[in-house]
């Protein structure tokens, strides 16, 4: 895209905004009503173009991506009339007689990148909360997957307003491009070394970001005693959150686990159990399991599992076919702590168990690590579900299963420290692009004279009351006027 028309899709982009049309509610209903019908009509496309780039099952990709877009759509839909009224909040007595709301008003034109592993979800579900709050915006899909980025550049213009929403496509020269320009918001998921890119573009124009990254998402699995159906179950959830969505390749998936020594062959057992009954005996030939998306992804993953002493501590899988970006779910034991797959994020089909003496060790070693966006825990002990949850810090806790955090829209869902920051999801979305704008009124009768000069010990006296008694201290207030 040459700069002339980038420079003009921006100013059509403001004119939109400062045309006022994005404000109204029903400007913004009609286009979220707009992406229902895409996703509607288009259903079968999407899940063409999700198998295309990443071999994604249609009904992994309904639970993951369309799904929670509809669900999301239905929310905001049904809330909106609610989130954008103003709200009254209380004002303390030293401004009295006044009366306080927060007044929600849209940052203006915003810019959205996404990432490749959720190609819809990740795009869509900020440009709901980006429309819902009254923006104009742009929506840069990532070019790794090149088919479900494709379909958005085609459609989105058939069902919303082309004027004030676009989707620009393109690599990094298109975002290094998008980013020269001001935005009054910029919205990122992808990994940190992008978003520390992001950031300093960002400063340049005091642009507010929020920041969606990733990192190693721990699990912890405690022992369930005798319940023996219990961790089967646990298991379940874990492979599930380590395999079954897009094989590996998602932020809130499960990067490593962390069992007691003692248990681990057990545990190990029971994953195996769980990998043949989800793929069968030979997974390649699975429908179910999500292809790498790439081939630099699939040689990161095999530059992880290359190193001799990782590669003695796979215990079940390790099988590549690179023709085919297919890599077995794989399992290992104890590799060492410095090499790579323990460091970065895998991103990808390995689950590398680490053991502990006792279970309590897992605070200390997650508290080792950056703070990941997700943390799971699977136990019983009440206590120990405490402590983790109050001696740890993550983007979010969740205590005895995987991944479910995230179709819940009543809870913010971001990152802290190197997972990134900002929240979304539902409400979360629409705060997100939004600004509580502060208004207060104030009545012209009633001038309290404690407040101004001359000063006095007197007025001094009052001020304390109004400070540290708020409503009790009016009436003294209203006889020191009289006073005064
Ligand atoms: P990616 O490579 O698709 O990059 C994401 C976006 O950044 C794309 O739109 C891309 O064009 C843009 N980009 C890439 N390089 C750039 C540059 N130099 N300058 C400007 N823009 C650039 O995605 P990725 O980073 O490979 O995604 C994987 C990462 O994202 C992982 O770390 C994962 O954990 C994280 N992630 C986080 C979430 C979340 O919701 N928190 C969701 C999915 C992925």
């Amino acid at each position: 895209m040459e700069m002339l028309h980038l420079e003009e899709v921006m100013e059509e982009l403001r004119e939109s905004f400062r045309s006022w049309k994005t404000r109204s509610a029903e400007w913004r209903k009609t286009q979220l009503r707009g992406l229902e019908r895409l996703l509607q009509e288009k259903e079968r496309e999407i899940y063409n173009a999700l198998d295309e780039d990443l071999g994604k099952h249609h009904t992994e990709a309904y639970r993951d991506e369309i799904g929670i877009l509809v669900k999301s759509l239905n929310l905001f839909l049904s809330s909106l009339d609610d989130w954008m009224a103003s709200k009254k909040v209380h004002v303390p007595v030293i401004a009295f007689p006044t009366t306080g709301e927060v007044v929600p008003e849209p940052l203006g034109v915003v810019l959205i990148f996404s990432s490749w592993n959720f190609p819809f979800g990740l795009a869509l579900d900020p440009l709901i909360g980006a429309i819902a709050a009254g923006n104009a915006a742009v929506l840069k899909p990532s070019e790794i997957a090149p088919a479900c980025s494709s379909f958005l550049a085609k459609n989105i213009p058939l069902y919303l307003d082309n004027k004030a929403i676009k989707v620009i496509e393109g690599g990094v020269p298109i975002a290094e491009r998008l980013l020269e320009n001001k935005w009054d918001k910029i919205f990122f998921t992808g990994n940190a070394r992008v978003g520390r890119i992001i950031m300093s573009a960002a400063a340049k124009h005091l642009t507010p970001v929020t920041l969606e990254l990733g990192g190693k998402c721990p699990a912890i699995l405690d022992h369930f005693s005798s319940l023996r159906d219990r961790t089967v179950v646990a298991v379940k959830r874990i492979v599930s959150g380590k395999w079954c969505l897009c094989s590996g390749q998602a932020c809130v998936g499960v990067d490593y686990l962390l069992v007691e020594e003692k248990h681990a062959s057990e545990v190990i057992e029971f994953i195996k159990d769980w990998l043949k009954k989800y793929y069968g005996d030979d997974p390649q030939k699975s429908h179910s399991l999500s292809r790498i998306v790439n081939k630099h992804h699939f040689r990161r993953l095999q530059k992880l599992i290359e190193d001799p002493l990782v590669a003695a501590s796979i215990v079940h899988g390790g099988s590549m076919d690179e023709k085919n970006l297919f890599i077995e779910p794989t399992i290992l034991l104890d590799p060492p702590l410095d090499a790579e797959i323990m460091t970065e994020e895998i991103f990808g089909p390995f689950l590398p168990i680490i053991t502990l003496k006792k279970i309590e060790d897992s605070i200390e070693f997650i508290n080792s690590k950056p703070r990941a966006l997700s943390l799971y825990v699977f136990t019983k002990d009440k206590t120990f579900q405490k402590q983790v949850i109050a001696k740890t810090s993550s983007g979010s806790v969740t205590v005895n299963d995987t991944i479910i955090q995230f179709a819940c829209d009543t809870l913010p869902f971001g990152g802290i420290g190197e997972s990134g920051f900002g929240k979304y999801h539902g409400k979360f979305s629409f705060d997100a692009f939004s600004h509580g704008k502060a208004v207060l009124r104030r009545s012209l009768l009633n001038e309290m004279s404690f407040g101004y000069p001359p000063w006095n010990d007197y007025k001094l006296r009052f001020l304390r009351a109004a400070y540290n008694f708020d409503y009790i201290a009016l009436f003294l207030l209203l006889i020191g006027l009289k006073r005064n």
